[in-house]
C-alpha cells in the first residue's frame, strides 16, 4: 500500500514529462516521474529522442544536441528542482477515485493528481537492422532529419498521408525520393497522391516492400521484394524514412480515460485537461498533428500549470 499520497504523478519521461516535471517541481509539487524501463524500445526512460541521433531543431542548441543528451539535460534540470525518479514501468491505473491509484507491478503509488506523457512509437518494419541503424540514415521523422539528406538518393516508405507529406517534404534536399508501397494503390488522400504523382523528385516503386537495409553504421543500400512475384533487387540508398503510421501509447488507458478514435488521448481544447478532473495529458500520447520535442515540451509545461491552478483550487 501507498504510504503517502504525493501531488502529481508524471507516467512518460521524454519531452512532454520532464518538462512537466521541471515546471511542477519549480511549483513545490515534488512530482514523481516514473520513468519508463530501459531495455523497452517502446517505453524507454527519456522517450523517442533516445533513438535519434543528432538534433537540430530544438531552440537553444546552435550546434545541435546529440538527442540522449539533450534528453539527460532535460532529466538533471528537473532533478536538480527535486524531481524523484522511478525507473519501471507503469503496469495497472486507477483512476475512477482520487486519490488516483498507479501501480509499478505490485508497488502502489497514489497521487492527487496525474500527468500522462507516455508518448507514442513509430511503426517499424520488423527488420534487424532497423535498431541498428536508426539515426544512422534510418529515419522515422522527416521534419527532424531531413536535413541530413542533401543532394542524395532516399527512400520513403509506406502509402499513406504521412509516407507521401515525408516524401514531398524531403524531395526540399534529396535529389531522389523513392516512395516504395506495397500495393498498386495509394492510401493518402487524392491532394496528397496528386502532389506526389506530379513532383519531379518523386519515383513510386509499386509492389514492393523494404526485405532488407543495407549497412553496419550507416545506410548503405536497401533490398526490396515484389510483392507480385517475389523478385528480389537491390536499391541504391543513402537514406530510408519509414512512414507506415503510429502508435500512441495508450494501452494503460483503454477503457481508463477517453480516447479519439485514432487511439490518441482525448483532451480538451487549449488545454491538457482528459476527461477526468485532475489527470492531464501532454506530449505526442494526445498530438498527432505536430509530434515535435518542441512541441511536446509546450505541451509538457501546459499540463504543469493546468495541474498546478487545478490542486490550488482543490484546497
Ligand atoms: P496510415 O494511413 O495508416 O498509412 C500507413 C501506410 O503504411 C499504408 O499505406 C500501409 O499500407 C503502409 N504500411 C503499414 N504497415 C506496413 C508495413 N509493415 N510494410 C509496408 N507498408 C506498411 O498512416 P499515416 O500515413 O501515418 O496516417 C495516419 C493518419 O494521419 C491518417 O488518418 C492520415 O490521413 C493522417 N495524416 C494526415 C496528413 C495530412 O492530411 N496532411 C498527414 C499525415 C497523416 P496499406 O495501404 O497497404 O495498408
Amino acid at each position: 500500500m501507498a504510504d503517502n499520497i504525493r501531488n502529481v504523478i508524471i507516467i512518460g519521461s521524454g519531452p512532454a514529462g520532464l518538462t512537466a516535471a521541471i515546471y511542477t517541481a519549480r511549483a513545490n509539487l515534488e512530482p514523481l516521474v516514473i520513468e519508463g524501463e530501459p531495455s523497452s524500445t517502446s517505453d524507454q526512460p527519456g522517450g523517442q529522442l533516445m533513438l535519434t541521433t543528432e538534433v537540430e531543431n530544438f531552440p537553444g542548441f546552435p550546434d545541435g544536441i546529440m538527442g540522449p543528451e539533450l534528453m539527460m539535460n532535460f532529466r538533471s534540470q528537473a532533478a536538480r528542482f527535486g524531481a524523484e525518479f522511478l525507473t519501471d514501468k507503469v503496469t495497472r491505473v486507477d483512476f475512477s477515485q482520487r486519490p488516483f491509484r498507479v501501480w509499478v507491478r505490485d508497488d502502489e503509488y497514489q497521487a492527487h493528481s496525474i500527468i500522462v506523457s507516455t508518448g507514442a512509437r513509430s511503426l517499424m518494419l520488423g527488420l534487424e537492422a532497423e535498431s541498428r541503424l536508426l539515426g544512422h540514415g534510418l529515419s522515422t521523422c522527416a521534419t527532424c532529419d531531413g536535413f541530413f539528406f542533401r543532394g542524395q538518393n532516399i527512400a520513403v516508405v509506406g502509402g499513406g498521408d504521412s509516407a507521401i507529406e515525408e516524401a514531398t517534404f524531403l524531395t526540399k534536399f534529396a535529389d531522389k525520393v523513392t516512395l516504395i508501397h506495397r500495393r498498386d494503390e495509394l492510401r493518402a488522400s487524392k491532394i496528397m497522391q496528386d502532389r506526389a504523382f506530379a513532383n519531379p523528385k518523386i519515383e513510386l516503386l509499386w509492389n514492393h516492400t523494404v526485405t532488407e537495409i543495407h549497412g553496419t553504421d550507416k545506410v548503405e543500400g536497401i533490398q526490396v521484394t515484389s510483392t507480385i512475384d517475389g523478385t528480389v533487387s537491390d536499391l541504391a540508398v543513402t537514406g530510408v524514412f519509414v512512414a507506415i503510421g503510429h502508435r500512441p501509447n495508450t494501452d494503460l488507458f483503454r477503457g481508463v480515460l477517453d480516447l479519439e478514435d485514432s487511439g490518441y488521448l482525448s483532451t480538451q481544447p487549449d488545454s491538457t485537461y482528459t476527461n477526468v478532473e485532475g489527470v492531464f495529458a501532454c506530449g505526442d500520447v494526445q498530438d498527432h498533428t505536430y509530434r515535435q520535442a518542441i512541441t511536446a515540451a509546450g505541451s509538457g509545461c501546459m499540463a504543469a500549470i493546468d495541474a498546478e491552478r487545478w490542486l490550488e483550487a482543490l484546497h
